[in-house]
């Protein structure tokens, strides 16, 4: 059965990534105008009446600005940290079906096996994921300050890895910030830089012999651009001989990207 991901939009300006796994449809986060999933999943003749459940990784903004706009047009199952307990009340109110789960528990979802982790950032609870369908492995992590070694174990043989790569180091200290921000970004519950996760997909490939799709994720638009985010995550992988084991791509900002699949 197919598996398909979609980057519907990615980084500060608004998060929402599509996933199938046979007849199991489900997004993450839904940080983008509910016309944008809409369009997006049209391209791919995906309606959008046909996903059955939302993902939420944590409460900011991008990632959920429009979520109960998105529950109100076409109500789904919604998946969140129990900690998000606000968002709970609405869902509650709304009379919406949302399953509140622990970071670290083992959950399945149809026949998705789904493992939220916790990650360090600056929100009340923040999650990555790790879906695993049949012997197809999806992990998903943005908004994170360092990597934990538990993230970095859970990710070992991915088939696809969504991982932030926000900044360049360099740039952001000598760019437009203000020093708060800068900091908070630099923090290890901020955001995690095209050196860290380049130096993550080093320790994630050390011990899997299998190649590796990684997408990267969350990408700056001021302090960073695709090409330094490719080529500083290349630079590192090459120098530890883990190159030829990636194909490496990126989630574009604020619009679609190509459409990931299995047959
Ligand atoms: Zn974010
Ligand atoms: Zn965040």
């Amino acid at each position: 059965m197919e598996v398909r991901v979609l980057p519907i939009s990615s980084g500060s300006c608004g998060n929402c990534f599509f996933f199938q796994c046979g007849d199991t449809r489900f997004l993450i986060d839904a940080g983008v105008p509910v016309s944008s999933i809409h369009s997006a999943l049209k391209a791919h003749q995906i309606p959008l009446q046909s996903l059955n459940a939302v993902f939420v990784t944590h409460d900011h903004n991008d990632h959920i600005a429009y979520l109960k706009d998105l529950l109100k047009m076409h109500p789904m199952a919604v998946w969140l940290s129990s900690r998000l307990s606000h968002l709970g009340e609405w869902l509650e109110e709304e009379e919406i079906y949302y399953f509140p789960f622990q970071p670290g528990q083992k959950l399945t979802f149809g026949d998705v096996w789904v493992y939220p982790l916790s990650l360090p950032h600056d929100a009340i609870s923040t999650v990555g994921y790790i879906f695993q369908y049949r012997d197809v492995k999806l992990s998903y992590f943005t908004d994170l300050g360092v990597c934990l070694p538990s993230m970095l174990r859970a990710a070992e043989g991915s088939t696809l890895l969504v991982i932030e790569a926000n900044h360049d180091e360099e740039k952001l200290v000598s760019g437009p910030y203000p020093e708060y921000l800068k900091k908070r970004i630099q923090s290890s519950r901020g955001h995690l830089s095209n050196r860290q996760c380049g130096e993550a997909l080093v320790q994630i490939l050390s011990n899997g012999r299998e190649k590796m799709d990684v997408m990267l994720a969350h990408l700056s638009a001021v302090n960073n651009t695709p090409e330094m985010a490719l080529s500083s995550v290349e630079t590192i992988l090459k120098k530890e001989g883990k190159r030829e084991k990636v194909r490496l791509t990126f989630a574009p900002r604020g619009k679609p990207g190509n459409l990931w699949r299995l047959p």
